[in-house]
């Protein structure tokens, strides 16, 4: 039911990239800046590396919030760089493969984490490796809720709960608190923004394009735009039609790279 509707409304994302062949501004990291081969591109079915992303901005399109205040929505990023997020939602397929080629291609993405689901199988340690995987200073994890509820069926007090119980077991597992909050089926209304404002949420993050199993569908016109937030999930074969979640990642940075992008790191700009 969560995953059917998952596909057909969206409820994730995930953005990934490699790393470029010198540091840029990732200096002060202690990971690996090292850029992939193009061995290790083509053994990941791409015939060419993927553009290394611009610098990003030197501040962040979004503050932190104040008391009071409620987190901005970014659908899309502004900037006119060629470059696109990889999101990818809820955690339910652990795929070793897309570890594999994660870290072989120091892909930048965020991932959104739902408790119940991430949980699941072996567990948040999957997630950890994705993280280490990414550029420095590696990926991010992102709040997606602790059981994947339709926000707006919920009172103010139980959005809370939805969120600031995930905020705090991401914390504690990952020593980080999220920055970011992606609702459920991209439903929400004024009680989640004033909730995920409360749980320290600094931007709410919805999405232009959605990744399905070939190629992508676009919110508005035929193809990516610069700054565009993509959406896929963790999903195996049996929602893929056989297809694998490493396969459906080659599938998008394929399509990516046609269309003159490449990827960045959500973080760096939101
Ligand atoms: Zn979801």
């Amino acid at each position: 039911m969560l995953l059917a509707g998952a596909l057909l409304t969206g409820c994730s994302n995930g953005s990934s990239h490699p790393k470029p062949a010198t540091p840029s501004r990732s200096a002060s990291s202690t990971a690996s800046a090292a850029a992939p081969d193009a061995g290790a591109y083509r053994r990941w079915g791409l015939d060419r590396p993927l553009a290394p992303p611009p610098a990003p901005p030197a501040t962040r399109l979004t503050a932190t919030v104040r008391p009071g205040e409620t987190p901005q929505i970014v659908r899309r990023v502004r900037t006119t760089d060629k470059v696109v997020f990889l999101t990818f939602d809820d955690g339910a397929e652990k795929d070793p493969a897309f570890a594999r080629m994660a870290k072989d291609l120091k892909l930048p993405f965020t991932m959104f984490l739902t408790d119940n689901i991430a949980r699941s199988g072996s567990g948040y340690g999957y997630f950890e490796q994705l993280r280490a995987a990414g550029p420095a200073p590696g990926n991010a994890v992102e709040n997606h809720t602790l059981t994947h509820p339709n926000l707006r069926t919920l009172s103010a007090e139980a959005q809370r709960k939805e969120i600031c119980g995930q905020q705090d077991i991401l914390e504690k597992r990952f020593g980080t608190r999220p920055v970011l909050f992606r609702p459920p089926y991209g439903n929400y209304n004024d009680r989640t923004l004033a909730a995920a404002g409360d749980c320290g949420v600094r931007a709410v993050v919805l999405w232009e394009a959605t990744m399905q199993i070939n190629d992508m569908r676009y919110a508005e016109g035929g193809g990516l735009r610069p700054g565009d937030i993509v959406l896929a999930h963790f999903r195996g074969p049996s929602e893929l039609k056989g297809t694998t979640m490493a396969q459906m990642v080659t599938n998008m940075l394929r399509s990516i790279q046609r269309q003159g992008y490449t990827v960045a790191r959500l973080e760096d700009y939101v």
